[in-house]
């Protein structure tokens, strides 16, 4: 370890999101009821130290709803899910819908956008719940999914139709704004709608607030969180080497042995309980 002072540098806001909140005080409420089984479709957050809690309290994880028997208490994740999916749940389960009302917003705008006859350009990840969700509240073939800059140059020409432009509400701001750009460049008539939510944009620009002041950035959050990764290439944007870590076991000791200017985030779906023992483990390590 080297002879100079170390410091620990904590972003703000960093961690739960309301959305999050939202989503485990239903589950919550539900297992004080005594709901047993309880079952939710998918990761109720994308976070592993979450879903291992309460799988330790009896709730099961279905990744279909196939998996789940008829009359079962039923929750949906936060992400939300297709409305196919919601009707086939609402028949045969007693369901409780956990959906982030901004995820709700984002499905809403898709609806609305596609109903009016406008060219509804998506801006996320396909296979990620949130967008299969989005993409399973429009007619098929009414939205057309984008998941990188790279992938602008493949959508076909300008038809003359209203472009409306929405998003994952967990995406880079930055790479949104650069993509809306090349989009209003390309096409006349160009709106945006629904996306990014305030929970994400404050906790990037916290971490891009941060990041010129240190010199080495961990994000606390699990390899499938949307928020959690964008954090990480938020702070890797700004020079810095940023690396995204599931539990305070996976500090990467070695690597900090020589920084002395640390600094933390975590994804919204990173429990405080997390936080605060990876800042405990951070102390031991030096960091004041
Ligand atoms: S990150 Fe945003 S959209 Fe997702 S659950 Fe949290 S508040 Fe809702």
């Amino acid at each position: 370890m080297s002879g100079s002072e170390k410091h620990l540098r904590i972003a703000s806001p960093l961690g739960f999101c309301n959305g999050v909140r939202r989503a485990l005080d239903t589950v919550e409420a539900l297992l004080q009821k005594g709901a047993s089984p309880l079952f939710v479709l998918h990761e109720i957050v994308h976070n592993n130290f979450v879903v291992d809690s309460l799988k330790a309290r009896g709730v099961r994880f279905a990744d279909t709803l196939e998996e789940v028997p008829e009359g079962a208490e039923l929750i949906l994740s936060a992400h939300g899910t297709t409305e196919a999916i919601f009707r086939q749940a609402a028949a045969r389960c007693h369901v409780t819908d956990a959906t982030c009302p901004l995820v709700s917003k984002v499905q809403q705008a898709a609806v609305e956008a596609a109903g009016n006859g406008e060219r509804v350009i998506f801006f996320g990840h396909l296979g990620h719940p949130e967008t299969e969700g989005v993409l399973g509240h429009v007619p098929p073939g009414s939205m057309e999914v984008v998941e990188s800059p790279e992938e602008l140059e493949k959508l076909p020409p300008d038809d003359g139709r209203q472009v409306c432009i929405l998003s994952q509400t967990t995406l880079d701001a930055d790479e949104v704004a650069l993509m809306t750009e090349v989009l209003r460049k390309r096409f006349r008539k160009v709106r945006t709608g629904a996306g990014i939510c305030y929970a994400t944009g404050v906790r990037q620009e916290a971490v891009r607030k941060l990041a010129p002041e240190v010199q080495y950035m961990l994000i606390l959050g699990s390899p499938r969180s949307s928020n959690s990764n964008r954090l990480r290439e938020a702070a890797a944007s700004c020079g810095i080497p940023a690396r995204l870590i599931d539990s305070p076991a996976e500090i990467p000791e070695e690597e900090l042995e020589d920084v002395t200017e640390l600094g933390l985030s975590a994804g919204a779906s990173v429990p405080d309980e997390l936080i605060k023992a990876t800042v405990s483990k951070l102390r031991d390590l030096g960091f004041r």
